[in-house]
């Protein structure tokens, strides 16, 4: 494998750089692109190896470009990560002591919850309980949107969950720093913010991966313990697939609408 960094990596990496984090065809589109403005040899499923010739000149920088996967969806993203410091202090230039207190505080709650989401109800409540300073409801809410700007967080209709881009690049802070409290995948082995957990062993799945292990089972069971599976089996987006998603509802929805059985 060619390890020579071209222009065409160089511009990948700005690219990739100037928005933080890509989902998987935007990336492969812009390799396609890179390859053909700088006339670099392509091959379209040669992604992951265009890549690794990029980490390989930026890993001196202690920067890595990393694949994950989005808790909400379970598509692939990559992400640039900084390597250099493995602690919500890599923030610290972005943000004010009491700002990444409240951030701190917001990723206990998200962690703690079973759900990994937090309300913006409970937050700007702990902005009122800031050990260094105190901060305004005002104040906190712009600091969340700066957040979610930033991509440290993600929103939906009022809740906030850690960002994919944050959870790829806070992995193993995460998993030590909070080591009796989070799960990892039952499927995927990855950290899991956003999880189904079973109530009989506690073990956890991602939504999308449980989506994808149950999808063939009429009844579906815990994979480690074998209890019934108490959870609503989330729907995989599949962005690939042929069938139109309202199909693919339909056909979900059919066994328990009841209508075929008597
Ligand atoms: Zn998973
Ligand atoms: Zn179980």
């Amino acid at each position: 494998m060619a390890t020579q960094m071209t222009d065409g990596h160089r511009r990948f990496l700005q690219v990739l750089m100037s928005h933080g984090i890509m989902e998987g065809s935007v990336a492969r589109t812009l390799h396609r692109d890179c390859c053909e403005i700088h006339k670099v040899y392509y091959a379209h499923d040669k992604l992951d190896d265009f890549i690794n010739v990029v980490n390989i000149h930026v890993q001196p920088f202690f920067m890595q470009i990393r694949k994950g996967m989005s808790e909400d969806d379970g598509r692939t993203y990559y992400a640039l990560v900084n390597l250099a410091e493995t602690e919500i202090t890599k923030m610290a230039s972005d943000y004010t002591e009491n700002e990444l207190e409240l951030f701190r505080k917001t990723m206990d709650v998200i962690i703690i919850s079973e759900s990994g989401f937090a309300s913006s109800t409970d937050i700007l409540n702990l902005a009122d309980q800031l050990k260094t300073k105190k901060m305004k409801k005002k104040e906190a809410e712009q600091v969340l949107q700066n957040l979610v700007q930033d991509k440290w967080l993600s929103e939906r209709d009022g809740e906030y969950t850690l960002h994919t881009r944050c959870i790829m690049e806070m992995e193993q802070y995460i998993l030590s720093n909070y080591q009796d409290l989070v799960r990892k995948c039952n499927i995927c082995h990855s950290l899991a913010i956003q999880s189904q957990v079973c109530e009989t062993c506690g073990i956890g799945m991602h939504l999308p991966c449980a989506g994808k292990y149950f999808k063939a089972q009429t009844e579906p069971h815990c994979p480690h313990c074998n209890e019934f599976w108490p959870h609503e089996i989330p729907e995989i987006n599949r962005p690939d697939s042929q069938l139109p998603s309202s199909a693919l509802r339909e056909r979900r929805r059919t066994p328990s609408s009841g209508t075929r059985r008597h």
